[in-house]
């Protein structure tokens, strides 16, 4: 399976002109990559243009969504469908980011119902668990992971395993993004996130069965740039999740060292 690169353009650029230049930036790169699949996440009101205008590209690329709402359709205000999204060209969605959590208050009931819809739209969901620091200083960090996939997945392990959403799990993307490394520059140990990594591939074959184990990819996202990026692929992480460098020289950078 390719190592995926996702960019999170979060809340960047303020102008078409300028998320056209960024993607274009990429582009280049792209076109070089083989082992590797780029998800370009730029916010909603870009999408439509980049998917428009990159049709005759040579690839390497997808895009991908920050976010969508939990119904295909209907009297949301406001709101983005994940049908809309799908329909648009959209083949990722990011669901459970810790700042929608922290500034939208999205609760765990929330992503879990925007993850049902995201997957019978078809989408694939990008889906972020991580820690705060100071679960992680009281030793936490694998309670509250068990804790948020519990939540995300389905409200309980048991039903989890025999749940109806279970079939089209094996599209689902997993990031480790421990809060504390977002956007601090203060990226995790890679060998400390390696820990992590074994215990989340032991926890989901505790939960899913081995057909769909297989297909699950699982991300490292935190403060990562050109220099640490290639660290956590090579400690067995399937990609990245990048933020603030994907806005950045850093981005192309990164890429081109998985040409
Ligand atoms: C993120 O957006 O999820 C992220 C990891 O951001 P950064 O790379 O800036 O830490």
């Amino acid at each position: 399976m390719k190592k995926l690169i996702i960019a999170n353009w979060k809340c960047n650029p303020t102008t078409l002109k300028k998320a056209k230049e960024l993607f274009d930036s990429v582009k280049k790169i792209t076109k070089h990559l083989k082992d590797t699949k780029v998800v370009i996440c730029p916010p909603f009101v870009y999408l439509s243009e980049l998917i428009r205008t990159s049709a005759k590209s040579l690839g390497g690329f997808v895009f991908g969504s920050q976010n969508c709402f939990w119904e295909k359709s209907g009297s949301f205000t406001g709101e983005i469908s994940p049908l809309m999204l799908k329909n648009l060209g959209c083949e990722y969605v990011i669901l459970g980011h810790s700042e929608r959590r922290k500034h939208l208050k999205e609760t765990g009931g929330m992503i879990n119902k925007k993850l049902r819809v995201a997957l019978e739209a078809g989408l694939k969901p990008i889906l972020c668990i991580g820690e705060t620091k100071t679960e992680k200083e009281q030793g936490k960090t694998k309670n509250i992971l068990k804790q948020q996939l519990k939540e995300f997945l389905d409200n309980s392990m048991a039903q989890l395993v025999v749940s109806e959403v279970e079939p089209s799990l094996n599209h689902l993307i997993l990031v480790y993004e421990p809060i504390w490394a977002i956007g601090t520059g203060d990226s995790c140990n890679p060998g400390q996130a390696a820990e992590v990594l074994s215990f989340l591939k032991e926890l989901l074959s505790v939960l899913l069965n081995p057909e769909i184990l297989k297909n699950i990819q699982i991300l490292y996202g935190g403060s990562v740039n050109s220099d640490n990026g290639l660290n956590y692929i090579n400690t067995g992480f399937d990609g990245l999740l990048v933020g603030a460098a994907s806005l950045t020289p850093e981005f192309p950078k990164l890429l081109t060292k998985l040409i």
